[in-house]
């Protein structure tokens, strides 16, 4: 039998632009709800036919909050009526603090979700209002502690870092408030920037940002957080079992515009990625690339050393587990 693949499906809309996102999104809207329903339709229908299973669910964006929660319950419920997604051992939700309402927490605990990944970032006001954060440091905690009250136990915090006007000791003061709080896991993403974001943030000295990725792994550590990715840390048992599925190599399917897949059709290993227009979308406009052996390998090397289980240097190994691969998975 085949082993589940992860589902990811991205929820394109945002209430407005975070100032270094280069992610798809756009403002929420009626009209383009409808497109949406139209492009995850037919991108539905088209993977029914390989008969695909799943055990890990990951709603991402844009804002998954940003859209009302009917719109979001029917978006769900459309998706659960067309692929396997009944055995989920992990279903996780991106929320945004100030968007995330009482009706979508009840909503969230109907639908079984059972991880919740908060857009935190920062713990100081003029750190969030700099990113163009559309929520103060109250709506985090606000939102926290609703979520724990309705009986979320797996939540993960988002916390950036290298940005301009960022020290270590801001860094250092937002690391304590979110081991206060002592989520289950916690990522620590280093800002890039990518054309098309609003402004370019980074930090451009990078002695400074040597001793950030030290603090946040000596902060973590000594605070019960085993870091298992690059930006990763969570207390033991609670990694993201859908993220690694990205850096494990498995595979998975992505939904919505700007996702991107990776599955075996036949012999062929495909990645595909979904286009970035939403009227594009609706007619489920795609770009594929089948990867040869060697493109494989180069990303098995690169994925899986981003992991604290690394990979296995042999040769002959990686060339049968090459080839086992290829047969069958
Ligand atoms: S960072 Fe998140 S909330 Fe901000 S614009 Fe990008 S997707 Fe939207």
């Amino acid at each position: 039998m085949r082993k589940p693949l992860g589902l990811y499906l991205h929820i394109p809309f945002c209430n407005q632009k975070c100032n270094y996102c280069t992610f798809f999104s756009v403002t929420p809207a009626e009209e383009l709800y409808n497109l949406y329903v139209k492009g995850l339709r037919r991108e539905l229908k088209f993977f029914k036919q390989f008969g695909f299973t799943f055990d890990t669910f990951f709603v991402g964006g844009g804002t998954p909050t940003s859209i009302p929660p009917k719109v979001f319950e029917d978006i769900i419920k459309i998706i659960m009526e067309e692929l396997a997604i009944e055995s989920l051992k992990e279903f996780t939700v991106e929320v945004n603090p100030e968007s995330l309402t009482d009706d979508h927490i009840v909503l969230f605990k109907d639908l079984g979700i059972n991880r919740i990944s908060i857009g935190a970032q920062s713990f100081i006001e003029e750190e969030l209002r700099f990113l163009g954060r559309s929520h103060g440091v109250k709506d985090i905690h606000k939102a926290y502690y609703k979520l724990r009250e309705a009986g979320f136990k797996n939540i993960n915090l988002d916390i950036m870092f290298g940005f301009k006007g960022q020290s270590l000791k801001s860094l250092g003061y937002t690391l304590e408030q979110v081991i206060q709080l002592a989520p289950e896991h916690i990522s620590t993403y280093s800002l890039s920037y990518e054309k098309g974001a609003i402004k370019d943030l980074r930090l451009n000295d990078e002695q400074v940002l040597a001793s950030m990725f030290t603090l946040n792994k000596t902060l973590l550590e000594n605070s019960g957080y085993l870091r298992y990715e690059i930006s990763n840390y969570a207390k033991p048992g609670f990694e993201s079992l859908h993220n690694l599925k990205y850096w494990m190599h498995n595979f998975y399917i992505g939904l919505g515009p700007s996702a991107s897949g990776y599955y075996l059709n036949g012999k062929d290993l495909l990645r595909y990625k979904n286009t970035r227009s939403m009227v594009k979308y609706a007619k489920m406009e795609r770009e594929y690339e089948t990867l040869s052996p060697e493109e494989w390998l180069l990303e098995e090397i690169f994925l899986k050393t981003r992991t604290k289980w690394g990979i296995e240097v042999k040769g002959e190994r990686i060339r049968k587990k090459l080839k086992r691969n290829l047969e069958n998975i």
